[in-house]
């Protein structure tokens, strides 16, 4: 075996400016934040509302801890399912207006479980190009035939759907909100296809819940499409500010996964603390509409201002404001120049994008002051004067 393999790769990764490296947040979530010892604009959080330091997120999980302790002891099936647990999953029923609800310790679990344990050989799943990683991985596991359609493509998603006939189950899967492009997904005629051809459907609201929607349900209320997902998954630690994941749908398919998905039989229940802080989130979104209309509020300026700058901001609907750069190494000095000036926005590489799709990805929060999106514009252009980017359309 050549022993050099690992130092090889990072070098590689290095030359072609894709090699990741972790930085230090000191303090809480916020929008100012310590990073690497700076004190910068933080526009990479995916803490939407700004919940993830709320006061009383922090108090529903301090009185938790007081009441059921800090470790769930066991998988939830042994005997860790707990007071926290079963409270958080009533809300998220009643709020989604499903029957049931199940959570999950993160997304990235409950999207492998939930795949897995539904489909398998012989079963094919139709997934949106730029569904998230662990959508993939989850069908890779499933050992299911994986369909890629265009990004968004529905006439695409239609042929390989007449073309796919005689498979045991069908499912279209796709995130609602597309986390590295912003834009939504047109689940009215993933919805229609669906019908037409016997498939089920599944969405990922990670990026939409308490984001989309009158009540910020996310983007199945958004769409009013309630009755017609059959899979509603989605994130409790991005706009909810905790951290875990949940799945909503009929009393038969939450049984049907309490019995069957893997990453929730064979692993330890949240903390009670985290499920009690989560509940207070949804909680907060559901009486606190203010905190959504302040960060539409806050998106729309930005945007404005982005575009008067002539920015190609892609193809972003939401909250996630992708700035199109191409090339990785040039995404990073952007990045590096922006960090420089007090601004934190993360460029995004490879694989995590596709190839020559290198871009910065901004996240607005409700907690931004309106100073902060003027500085970041004015930030913006200048370094993109001083580097003379393609970045304009
Ligand atoms: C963040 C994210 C996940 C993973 O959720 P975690 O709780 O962070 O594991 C899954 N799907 C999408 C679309 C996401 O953006």
């Amino acid at each position: 075996m050549n022993k050099t393999f690992i130092q090889d790769t990072l070098s590689d990764l290095q030359e072609r400016g894709l090699k990741r490296t972790l930085r230090l947040l000191e303090g809480p979530q916020d929008r100012s934040i310590i990073i690497n010892g700076k004190k910068v604009l933080n526009f990479c959080s995916n803490n939407y509302l700004g919940l993830a330091n709320d006061p009383r997120l922090k108090q529903a999980a301090i009185e938790r801890i007081h009441q059921e302790g800090l470790g769930s002891g066991a998988s939830r099936l042994v005997c860790g399912h707990m007071t926290a647990h079963q409270r958080l999953e009533e809300k998220l029923a009643q709020f989604k207006g499903t029957e049931r609800a199940l959570t999950f310790s993160t997304g990235y679990m409950a999207n492998v479980g939930i795949i897995t344990s539904l489909f398998g050989r012989g079963d094919i799943i139709f997934s949106d190009r730029l569904n998230h990683a662990s959508i993939i991985d989850g069908i890779l596991l499933s050992q299911a035939e994986m369909k890629r359609y265009p990004h968004k493509d529905m006439i695409a998603l239609e042929e390989m759907l007449k073309a796919s006939p005689g498979y045991k189950k069908k499912v279209i899967i796709t995130d609602t909100v597309f986390s590295m492009d912003g834009d939504i997904a047109p689940l009215d005629h993933i919805v229609e296809l669906a019908k037409k051809y016997d498939c089920l459907v599944m969405v990922d609201e990670a990026h939409a819940l308490g984001v989309l929607g009158k009540n910020g349900k996310g983007a199945v209320e958004h769409f009013d499409l309630a009755k017609e997902i059959d899979i509603q998954m989605g994130t409790l630690s991005k706009a909810v500010g905790s951290f875990g994941a949940y799945v909503c749908g009929s009393q038969a398919l939450i049984e049907f996964l309490i019995n069957k998905a893997r990453s929730f039989i064979y692993t330890t229940g949240l903390p009670p603390s985290i499920a009690a802080a989560s509940l207070k989130g949804i909680e907060i979104i559901e009486q606190e509409p203010e905190r959504r209309k302040k960060l539409w509020d806050n998106t729309n300026h930005l945007k404005q201002g982005l575009n008067e700058l002539g920015l190609d901001t892609l193809a972003s609907q939401t909250p996630i404001i992708p700035l199109g750069v191409g090339d990785a190494n040039l995404a990073l000095e952007f990045s590096e120049k922006l960090f420089e000036r007090g601004i934190f926005v993360s460029a995004i590489r490879p694989p995590t994008v596709p190839h020559h799709t290198a871009r910065l990805r901004i996240t607005v929060m409700a907690n931004h002051l309106k100073s902060d999106l003027d500085y970041l514009l004015e930030q913006l252009s200048k370094i993109g004067n001083d580097l003379c980017l393609s970045l304009r359309r």
